[in-house]
C-alpha cells in the first residue's frame, strides 16, 4: 500500500494543495513555532514598513514541508503588499523572469520556491536585479541586437530552498536576511494539528493531537496530511470524532511509523545496518547503495535522523545507534559484538 509514501510526497495533487491553503497561516499570530526566525522576520518587517521601503531580500532553507511558501505569504500580507510566486525550474530563459520582474508592483514580495534549480544565466540575470533594481533587455535580433537597462520597481525577494548546500556563493551573498527552518517539537506541532482540526470543524482530542504530531516527522505538512487521513477513519470507521483510538487504529491501517520515520528514512538506516553493519560508513557510500544523492541524503533526511537519536555522525563516517537497531527489531551489534 502506497499511503505512507503519498503523504510524504513532495508533490501534491490539487485536491491537497486546496486543503493546505485552507489550512495555511496567514499572519504571524496564527503561525507556531520557528521563535528565532519569527521574531527577526517580525522586526525586519516593522522597520520595511515604518520606512515605507522593500524589506531586505531573505532565503528560507529548511527540509519541505517546514512552512517555507507560509513564512513567505505571510511576510507579503504583514508588509501589506503583493505576492507573487514562481519557482527555478520554471524561470527557464531570463525572458521569463524579466515578464516576472517587469510585473511587478513597488515592494511587492517575489517568492522563488527552489531556487537552488535556477539555471545559471537566469541567476546572473537576478544579480542585478537584486542589487540595483535594474535588468538588461535584449532587443532585436542579429547584427541590430542590442541590450538596453530597464529600472523595474524595488521589491523583497524571498528564495526558498530544501538544498542551501547547492546555492552559489555570488547568489547567497545577495540575500541579507538569511534564516534556517527547524523540524517542529512535538508540543508545537500538536497545537498545528489542533488549530487545523478547529478550521476543518472536526473534534480532535488533545491525545489524539499529541499522538499525530509524535508521527509527523517534526513537519506540519505531514500533520495536517495525516489528519486529513484519520478523519476520514474517524468518519467511516467511527463517530466522526478523533480520539486516540481512532487515531492509533487508523495510523496502523495507514501503516505509518511509530516514531514517525518515512520509508527513505527507514531505507537509510536498514541499509546501514544491513549492508555496513551499522557503520561507521561514509556518506558517499550510503548514498551509492541507496541510489540518492548524497547532498539530499545530507541535507534532507540526515538531519532528523539525528536529531531523533537514531543516527550520529563520527569522524569515520555515519553509525546507526542503538534505538535504529531497536527499532528496526534488529538486535544490537554493538562495537565489541561486531569484532567477531
Ligand atoms: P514548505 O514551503 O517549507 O515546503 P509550506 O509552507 O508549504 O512548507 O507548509 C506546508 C503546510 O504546513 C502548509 O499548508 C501549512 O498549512 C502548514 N504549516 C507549515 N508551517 C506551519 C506553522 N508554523 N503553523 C501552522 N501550519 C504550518
Amino acid at each position: 500500500m502506497d499511503d505512507q509514501f503519498d503523504i510524504r510526497s513532495p508533490r501534491l495533487n490539487e485536491s491537497e494543495q486546496d486543503f493546505e491553503k485552507v489550512l495555511r497561516p496567514l499572519s504571524f499570530a496564527d503561525f507556531r513555532g520557528q521563535e528565532k526566525v519569527v521574531e527577526n522576520l517580525k522586526i525586519f518587517v516593522s522597520a520595511a514598513s515604518m520606512r515605507n521601503e522593500s524589506m531586505d531580500h531573505v532565503l528560507l532553507h529548511g527540509p519541505p514541508g517546514l512552512g517555507k511558501t507560509t513564512l513567505s505569504n505571510i511576510i507579503a500580507n504583514e508588509l501589506g503588499v503583493g505576492f507573487k510566486s514562481t519557482s527555478g525550474p520554471v524561470l527557464d530563459k531570463p525572458g521569463d523572469l524579466a515578464g516576472v520582474l517587469t510585473a511587478l508592483e513597488p515592494n511587492d514580495v517575489l517568492f522563488i520556491d527552489e531556487i537552488h534549480r535556477l539555471s545559471p544565466v537566469v541567476e546572473e540575470y537576478l544579480y542585478s536585479a537584486m542589487e540595483d533594481y535594474r535588468i538588461d533587455i535584449m532587443i532585436d535580433k542579429g547584427p541590430s541586437a542590442r541590450s538596453i537597462q530597464l529600472d523595474i520597481n524595488p521589491f523583497t525577494m524571498i528564495g526558498a530552498t530544501t538544498r542551501s548546500g547547492l546555492l552559489t556563493a555570488p547568489l547567497r551573498a545577495r540575500f541579507g536576511i538569511n534564516c534556517h527552518l527547524e523540524y517542529y517539537q512535538v508540543e508545537v506541532l500538536s497545537g498545528i494539528v489542533s488549530r487545523s482540526a478547529r478550521i476543518l470543524d472536526v473534534p480532535c482530542s488533545t491525545e489524539a493531537a499529541f499522538e499525530i504530531a509524535r508521527r509527523s516527522r517534526g513537519t506540519p505538512r505531514v500533520a495536517n496530511a495525516l489528519l486529513r487521513r484519520i478523519r476520514d477513519f474517524a468518519q467511516v470507521k467511527g463517530n466522526g470524532k478523533i480520539d486516540l483510538n481512532i487515531t492509533k487504529y487508523a495510523l496502523l491501517a495507514l501503516n505509518i511509523d511509530t516514531h514517525g520515520l518515512d520509508e527513505i528514512d527507514n531505507r537509510i538506516l536498514t541499509t546501514i545496518i544491513d549492508k555496513f553493519q551499522g557503520g561507521p560508513v561514509g556518506l558517499t557510500t550510503i548514498a551509492t547503495a541507496l541510489g540518492e544523492d548524497p547532498g539530499t541524503l545530507e541535507e534532507v533526511y540526515e538531519p532528523f535522523l539525528i536529531q531523533e537519536g537514531f543516527l550520529k555522525r563520527t569522524p569515520r563516517g555515519r553509525e546507526v545507534t542503538e534505538l535504529a537497531w531497536r527499532h528496526l527489531g534488529r538486535n544490537y551489534q554493538g562495537d565489541f559484538q561486531r569484532l567477531f
